[in-house]
């Protein structure tokens, strides 16, 4: 909880960006202070552990979510896997189209990466719409794999990601 708060606390906002309406929550100024970053690791680590105790990979998306990802994979013993924007990862690929406020764009993931039966924890800086949470998982189960759990450093509750998603969602902070 006093984590959470000195998290809170540390945490830049910017009004506005990077259109008008929109207030940006910025993950890197946590990054850019190490006590901070060292919380914020911990807490990553710990829910990880107590949300997907059997869990047998960890899936980060594009490109926030591969500043955490990786992480808390290495403290687990498991794989980092990625999941990255169209035209960016070699290979045979599933590919899935979702909605952005203005039009669309696609999440890819690599065929063969998950193994039939596995069941990934999927990690993101921050759940809004959850449009991307949702493709991602949606590439997860197409891989031959399951969802136990969607986590994020922040979710902004107002536009109700969450209700997209069959899987559930942890978070460290919310707005
Ligand atoms: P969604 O698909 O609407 O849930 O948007 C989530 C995606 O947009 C995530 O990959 C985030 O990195 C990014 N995003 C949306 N709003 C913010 C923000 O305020 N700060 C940082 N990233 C954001």
């Amino acid at each position: 909880k006093e984590d959470i708060e000195f998290l809170k606390g540390c945490l830049k906002s910017y009004p506005d960006f990077p259109n008008k309406g929109i207030l940006f929550q910025d993950i890197f100024s946590l990054l850019s202070q190490p006590e901070a970053f060292g919380k914020l690791k911990k807490l990553l680590v710990s829910r990880a552990k107590t949300v997907a105790p059997q869990i047998d990979v960890v899936v980060g998306l594009d490109s926030r979510g591969f500043l955490f990802g990786p992480i808390i994979a290495l403290e687990l013993g498991i794989p980092f896997l990625p999941v990255r924007k169209k035209g960016k990862l070699p290979g045979k690929v599933f590919t899935e189209s979702y909605q952005l406020e203005y039009g669309e764009d696609i999440l890819e993931m690599q065929d063969g990466v998950i193994k039939e039966g596995q069941k990934a924890l999927i990690v993101d800086d921050l759940i809004a719409t959850g449009g991307t949470m949702e493709a991602a998982c949606k590439l997860v189960q197409r891989a031959g794999g399951s969802v136990s759990c969607c986590l994020v450093v922040i979710e902004l509750t107002e536009l109700r990601g969450r209700e997209k998603l069959v899987a559930p969602v942890e978070y460290l902070m919310q707005y």
